[in-house]
């Protein structure tokens, strides 16, 4: 027995000689050996954690970033003569040994600090051996490092529970904040785990941890690291401890960054920013519930900075967990048919080659031969609107004169133009895709459209939409900026800045989508906004993506098993979602407008024949130009003739002879009601041209026989749409007697 004793004390004697020769190899304690993968958002909010090969969430703190809590509590915890002892309580091991040997089975006793981290580093059994061999190893951990960094060490390698190594991480998971940002309380309770994470796990005996805390806020009291009311307002400080699950955010955006950026990363700061991705969330919840009757069950958005190209917020589905949705699926990376999202680029190239957004352009019946037989556009409310402005054109997104433009243009100029915006998807022949090209016969991203659009907002500069801003290889190197240096191949020119600008201004202009969307639709917002919608084939796909001078933001709303949607418009499916995200985004009285690159021009031109306005032309109109390219001769257009032919010819003047007749609306015309719009802003003007010499102030209004309100002012009424078949005249003076206009009949539809 006494040779035993004698023995075990040799032991100690030799290791704590060897110690003194043999320092503990530094490169051991790397940090990168423990460490998991983090994502970021911009702000360092945690967005998901990645487990490392070692299988723990760790992240290193240095000892001075952490709260002076969390030291007080570990040493009032687990060691209260660390500062003082060599790395082993030679007294503990002294009588653990006696106690050992006397009655045979497992070296007892507390370890110190040191002692534990060896068994951390190390990670075997506790045995005999295994005891002397951790001393061994504590004691020349004790050699080579300061009392600081192996205390360092320790909280950033010991296990919390839960898969959580280390304080830092500790901290984030069950407190969701940093170490630096410790109660009392709450440091005194992470350090009450350590002694048995599994025992005393907090989720699924929360009284346990929570009675050894309070044992150690007392051991902190009594060592005098807790003043009295200080002691005592930590026992009353209730703990919110996070539940399990809470660190998947942004899943969609998460699963990009990571097929984006392979590799063992230590932490990944991205672009997001969770506080508006957050919100979004909801956002997108909220509209889709009420676009249930619609048949309408996902939807998709994303937000890019246009300055950074950075993705602000993407939002892949409703549910990422809603797998009998197929929430998984990532909506704003789905091949999808972008209908007439894709038309802007048509006529951003129809600037390029000179021509103007004051150009006419036909919107009728024409019919290409293709090879795969006779093609003949038509436009989403199944009519013609004549001879229109590229301006109208564009903002009503009318069919035909896009068709018309792209075949003047050649098809496949449009498909290099959309290749060069970033369109990698369109990657079959042009051939393939055709004339249809121009209305979306394609199929692209979300994230593709976003990106294209943020180069219009960006004065034609395209650059891919980017979701890292830098990578932190360890806690030490605090990373380099992805950014900083751009690389330009990753940028380039698709249009000039006076394409773009122009683009931009025919985009968001509210007063030229009125014809089609309404005075009061979705789209018009109380700051500068472009903006354009699309319709896919059979009503699948929904999608408005628009551009202040800041975001860029795109909204899809579809199903994802490619079921078509009911009784959706252009505007009605995302058109609300896009724009309650744009007004989230845009603070209305810090609102920019767009700014104007050099050689913009305005001149005043005819709205009917897109040359120079001449005196004898009616409503003159303001374009804008690229200096140059502004109309130089005057309007030559009569303009009665025209107005006979765009309508009926104008009865009363040739049959009464009197010049007495209505100019609005003309014979035959259809009106819809919009379902969307309230009805108060459902109000058409009916005109009428009085002949010289005559006072409209005695103009009168008949419809259906019956005299509407007095209007005595002058040459129009307003009136409220109602559904029905209407006839209206006007006359001078009493009905019967004095002028009366021929009669008009127009359609309300509803
Ligand atoms: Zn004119």
């Amino acid at each position: 027995m006494r040779g035993k004793i004698a023995f075990s004390l040799l032991v100690i004697t030799v290791l704590l000689a060897g110690s003194i020769y043999i320092p503990y190899p530094r490169a051991r304690l790397s940090p990168s050996a423990v460490l998991s993968m983090r994502i970021m958002d911009r702000n360092g909010i945690l967005l998901r954690e990645v487990i490392s090969a070692e299988g723990g969430r760790c992240r290193w703190a240095e000892l001075d970033e952490m709260s002076s809590h969390v030291v007080a509590s570990i040493l009032a915890a687990e060691d209260r003569f660390f500062f003082i002892h060599p790395g082993v309580n030679v007294f503990s091991i002294m009588s653990a040994a006696v106690r050992n040997v006397r009655k045979g089975g497992v070296v007892s006793g507390a370890s110190t600090l040191t002692q534990q981290l060896a068994r951390n580093l190390y990670g075997k059994k506790r045995t005999v051996f295994s005891k002397i061999y951790e001393t061994w190893i504590a004691l020349r951990l004790e050699k080579t490092l300061s009392k600081e960094e192996i205390l360092e060490q320790y909280l950033n390698r010991v296990c919390y529970g839960n898969m959580a190594y280390g304080i830092e991480a500790a901290s984030w998971l069950y407190f969701d904040k940093s170490s630096a940002d410790l109660s009392p309380a709450e440091a005194a309770f992470l350090s009450s785990l350590p002694r048995s994470p599994r025992r005393l796990n907090p989720y699924r005996y929360p009284g346990r941890a929570k009675k050894r805390q309070e044992h150690i806020l007392e051991r902190m009291f009594q060592l005098g690291y807790l003043g009295r009311s200080e002691w005592s307002r930590a026992c009353r400080e209730p703990l919110k401890i996070l539940p399990a699950s809470q660190k998947f955010r942004a899943p969609h955006f998460c699963d990009y960054v990571l097929e984006k950026s392979p590799g063992d990363r230590k932490a990944i700061r991205t672009t997001l920013d969770y506080g508006i991705q957050e919100k979004l969330e909801i956002l997108t919840v909220n509209h889709l519930a009420g676009l249930e009757s619609n048949r309408i069950t996902n939807a998709a958005v994303l937000v890019l900075d246009n300055r950074t190209s950075g993705i602000v917020a993407m939002v892949g589905s409703r549910d990422f967990f809603d797998a009998f949705h197929d929430g998984q699926v990532n909506g704003s990376l789905s091949l999808r048919q972008p209908g007439s999202a894709l038309k802007p680029f048509t006529y951003g190239l129809a600037l390029e080659k000179g021509m103007t957004a004051a150009r006419i352009l036909e919107d009728r019946e024409v019919h290409f031969s293709t090879p795969g037989g006779i093609y003949r556009p038509r436009n989403y409310d199944k009519r013609y609107h004549g001879p229109v402005r590229m301006r109208q054109a564009l903002a009503c997104s009318y069919n035909v004169p896009a068709v018309v433009l792209s075949a003047e243009l050649g098809p496949d100029l449009l498909y290099r133009k959309l290749r060069q915006a970033g369109f990698q998807s369109l990657e079959k022949n042009p051939g393939f895709y055709g004339l249809g090209l121009t209305l979306g016969s394609g199929e692209v991203t979300l994230l593709e459209l976003v990106q294209a659009y943020a180069s219009l907002a960006r004065g034609g500069v395209y650059r891919e939409a980017e979701a890292v801003r830098c990578f932190e290889n360890s806690e030490h190197d605090r990373g380099f900026p992805v950014q900083g240096n751009r690389d330009d191949s990753r940028s380039r020119r698709i249009f000039s800045p006076q394409t773009a600008f122009i683009l931009t201004h025919m985009l968001s202009d509210n007063d030229a989508r009125i014809p089609a969307f309404g005075y009061n639709s979705p789209l018009k917002l109380p700051f500068p906004c472009a903006a354009k919608t699309g319709t896919s084939k059979d009503c699948r796909d929904n999608w408005t993506v628009g551009y202040t001078p800041r975001y860029t933001v795109g909204v899809w709303v579809g199903n994802f098993d490619g079921s078509p949607m009911h009784n959706i418009s252009g505007i009605t499916g995302c058109g609300p979602l896009f724009r309650d995200v744009m007004l989230l985004l845009t603070k209305t009285d810090s609102a920019e407008s767009f700014p104007v690159p050099p050689d913009i021009i305005k001149a005043d031109i005819c709205p009917l024949s897109g040359k120079r306005a001449s005196l004898l032309c009616p409503g003159a109109v303001t374009e804008i130009f690229m200096r140059g390219t502004e109309p130089g001769e005057l309007c030559a257009l009569r303009h009665l003739d025209i107005e006979e032919k765009r309508g009926k010819a104008i009865p009363s003047r040739s049959i009464t002879g009197t010049g007495l007749h209505i100019i609005f609306p003309l014979d035959g015309d259809v009106f819809k009601l919009d379902p969307n719009l309230r009805e108060k802003y459902q109000v058409i003007h009916f005109k009428a041209f009085v002949p010289e010499g005559l006072s409209p102030g005695q103009l009168r209004w008949y419809l259906n026989g019956e005299e509407l309100g007095d209007f005595a002012e002058s040459h129009s009424a307003a009136w409220r749409l109602e559904p029905g078949t209407f006839t209206l005249q006007c006359a001078l003076n009493r009905m019967g007697k004095g002028l009366l206009s021929d009669a008009v009949r127009f359609d309300v539809l509803r």
